[in-house]
């Protein structure tokens, strides 16, 4: 289920498919971190990310072969493709040949007169193209007027691209203001969600490993999201890129933006604890990885706060000792012995999926 409120009004377009903004769901989007030239570890890497909910994947293109490699890659995934290109521009040409939805540009790297060229190209074959502005590498002359890749610079870099695309006729364009730092990023994208309606992609750059990348981005991107702004979002993690999906989807889930999979809720624990509640949470999210049902599942420790939360969850269990009081939609259903905890509570999880279903 997408739960679509009070979002910021973007312009809508369409991505391989996929609407983006103009009150489209909030789209999570993830990197490949495969050879792109190796086209079978890049497509059973895009097809486990679809597993997990990717809804559109941005392949590097770094060379020819791997900009022809995009052709057979396409034939065997099922979500659009960005390719995403640096320095030389002919590679987005042949990207866009070979079958690419979507172009990612960094105009930092790529002369006005190449990015003309894949904008000539990408309105014949009407495609998206993604101006995508990033700290770590904008032009020379707005980072010495600015002093630096502030967010105002990235503003300056994202608008006079903006204005050069939409000179050349090309208007499927979303836009994205990458920084590391946190605070960059909001008021980067807080500024240019003031000045143009064209669809905002949301991310923090190289945030790092999961647990860095997960703080970072779920105050940056959620910030933005909370306030409205954003239409797809990006989680860069450094390591495997399933774990990027699991936090964008638990951002959105947390402001209530999407609702998919299950949202466990679980307490800290303490010394009215009498199971083994860390052990019974990990198992469970282990269990109901790649669920997509929107559940919410209360794992609670004791008694003193845990009928009421669990009350509020689809399902959810109290604990006491060696046993837990079973809920299922705010109702008692029965008490159960800790050594049936798993067991009963999957079960009983994937009866209420199934019956979501129908
Ligand atoms: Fe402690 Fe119970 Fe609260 Fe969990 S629900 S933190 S066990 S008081």
């Amino acid at each position: 289920m997408d739960v679509v409120t009070g979002r910021r009004k973007t312009r809508r377009i369409d991505l391989g498919g996929v609407p983006i903004g103009g009150g489209a769901p909030v789209i999570v989007q993830s990197m490949t971190s495969s050879d792109t030239r190796d086209v079978v570890a890049t497509v059973e890497q895009v097809l486990a990310l679809e597993e997990a909910g990717c809804e559109i994947i941005r392949v590097a293109v770094p060379d020819e072969p791997a900009a022809a490699a995009i052709r057979e890659i396409k034939e065997r995934i099922h979500i659009p493709l960005i390719a995403d290109i640096h320095f030389n521009h002919r590679l987005a040409l042949l990207a866009l040949h070979a079958g690419a939805d979507a172009i990612r540009i960094n105009p930092g790297n790529i002369s006005q007169e190449g990015i003309r060229g894949i904008a000539a190209l990408a309105k014949e074959k009407r495609k998206v193209i993604r101006i995508g502005i990033n700290a770590g590498s904008l032009e020379q002359d707005i980072l010495a007027r600015h002093g630096g890749p502030t967010a105002e610079a990235l503003v300056e870099s994202a608008l006079k691209n903006l204005i050069l695309l939409e000179e050349m006729g090309c208007h499927a364009l979303k836009l994205s203001l990458k920084s590391s730092s946190v605070s960059t990023t909001i008021a980067a994208y807080r500024a240019i969600s003031e000045k143009t309606d064209y669809p905002l992609h949301l991310g923090v750059t190289e945030a790092g490993t999961l647990l860095q990348a997960a703080i970072k981005s779920a105050i940056g991107i959620g910030a933005l999201l909370y306030d409205g702004i954003g239409d797809t979002i990006r989680v860069s993690v450094t390591g495997d890129p399933l774990e990027e999906i699991g936090v964008a989807f638990g951002i959105l889930r947390a402001l209530d933006i999407r609702r998919v999979g299950p949202e466990i809720i679980s307490c800290p624990t303490c010394g009215r604890c009498e199971i083994g509640l860390a052990a019974l949470v990990e198992r469970v999210e282990g269990e109901l990885k790649g669920m997509k049902t929107p559940l919410k599942i209360a794992l609670m420790g004791c008694v003193v706060n845990g009928p009421g939360e669990a009350a509020e969850a689809d399902i959810g269990i109290a604990g006491g000792r060696g046993v837990g009081l079973l809920f299922k939609k705010g109702e008692i259903v029965r008490k159960i012995k800790e050594e049936d905890f798993v067991p009963v509570l999957l079960q009983e999880i994937r009866k209420l999926a199934s019956a979501d279903r129908e």
